[in-house]
């Protein structure tokens, strides 16, 4: 048995490259950009009018003058006009600043005065309610840098620049597969020695935070049947994510199938609570996480291995949450404890509330937690005030 210290650094050695692709514009959020994104013009492109109301020239106000004969008006989406000396043009919200106005009195400072507009305010400066040309971004300059993760707000900003196809990172094909034949779909009613299969769901949720979407199957623990099923998955996916049949159990059949279809196993069981009978291997085109059944399990394993596996080979930093543990936790065994935790901002430090639940079938408890806390193998006792970090999900 290895410990979780060797287990994430064989995963990470068998990081895979996927490339880039180019995706439309609507189905980007979630995933990674693939290269810088440069603003095509200024930000804003044109003096806009940040404000409904009119259009003079300073230096007419500055001379006195307060009553402003309407030149025209000009809405948002038309051409900038020309305001004369001395008078004044209605101007909407996002329209160009006519040439020549250097400033706009918002309507509730104004008031009608025949064909005039009459000016109540003390003193106005420049470019008052203008957004000027420029000012929040130059043209070239970057917007976006590779790597950040798409979500509304850059979803805007590709639009503004006319990315109607978005160059972000490729992500792996992936399977999802549940084991066992006590397992039921969530539609159906369990009888009562049966379960219904809650591991696949839990695993797509997981992957659909990075726009992933995985195709699940089902094998039921017959050593023949999942023979056949899984070599046709296995030629089809870049990764396989299994779940149960890893165990010591009579029909455990997995480790031993996997290895007669050609995959390389890596390691198979970690000193850690929850998921010790994990086993990890792969063959030329395939990664394989077969994680243990149990709900606990499957999830810290795949947070704790698959999550940082996939950032790697993205080429993306991946970085667990450090969090301060808020209370003494004893833990005997000689393995690494992912204890479930809360986690709670207390003065803008992290902390983790351990909710430690009834183990790793508890998955009624996953609920009050945010992530594991890792305590790594090799104490008896973790000491509230220490950092350690979590692996959210
Ligand atoms: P196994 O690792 O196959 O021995 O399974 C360990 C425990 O997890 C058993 O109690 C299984 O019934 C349960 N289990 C396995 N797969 C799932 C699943 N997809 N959803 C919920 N429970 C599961
Ligand atoms: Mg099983």
């Amino acid at each position: 048995m290895i410990s979780v210290e060797e287990a994430i650094s064989i995963v990470l050695r068998n990081a895979q490259v996927f490339g880039v692709e180019s995706v439309p514009l609507q189905e980007s959020a979630g995933r990674f950009l693939a290269e810088d994104i440069h603003a095509d013009r200024n930000f804003p492109p044109f003096h806009r009018v940040a404000m409904d109301g009119i259009a003079l020239r300073k230096s007419d106000f500055d001379a006195g003058q307060r009553i402003f004969t309407i030149h025209g008006i000009q809405g948002a989406g038309e051409p900038a006009t020309v305001c004369p000396k001395g008078k004044a043009i209605e101007i909407m919200t996002g329209a160009v600043l006519p040439e020549g106005a250097d400033c706009v009195i918002r309507y509730e400072d104004t008031e009608v005065d025949g064909n005039s507009r009459k000016v109540n305010v003390g003193s106005v400066s420049m470019h008052q309610n203008v957004h000027q040309e420029g000012s929040d971004k130059r043209a070239g300059e970057i917007l976006i840098e590779q790597n950040t993760k798409i979500g509304s707000g850059e979803i805007g900003i590709l639009a503004t620049v006319g990315k109607h196809s978005v160059p972000v990172k490729k992500m792996p094909s992936v399977a999802i597969i549940s084991t066992g034949n006590e397992l039921v779909e969530v539609h159906q009613t369990p009888l009562p020695h049966q379960i219904r299969r809650s591991n696949v769901h839990t695993l797509l949720a997981l992957l659909s935070a990075y726009n992933l979407t995985g195709n699940e199957y089902h094998l039921i623990d017959d050593r023949h049947m999942i023979r056949e099923k899984l070599q046709d998955i296995l030629n089809r996916y870049d990764v396989v994510m299994l779940s149960g049949a890893v165990s010591k159990g009579k029909y455990d059949f997995l480790p031993d199938v996997l290895e007669e279809l050609g995959v390389v196993q890596h390691f198979h069981r970690v000193a850690q609570r929850p998921g010790k009978p994990f086993w990890f291997g792969s063959n030329q085109n395939t990664m394989v996480f077969a994680f243990p059944g149990n709900p606990v399990s499957t999830l810290a394993c795949a947070v704790r291995y698959f999550t940082p596996w996939l950032f790697t080979s993205l080429d993306l930093a991946f970085k667990p949450t450090k969090a301060t543990l808020k209370i003494d936790v004893s833990f005997k065994p000689n393995l690494t404890y992912f204890i479930p935790v809360k986690l709670e901002n207390h003065d803008g430090e992290i902390y983790g509330i351990p909710q430690p639940g009834n183990g790793s079938g508890d998955l009624a408890n996953l609920t009050l937690a945010d992530g594991f806390m890792e305590l790594p193998q090799g104490a008896d006792t973790y000491p509230a005030g220490k950092v350690f970090d979590v692996y959210g999900y």
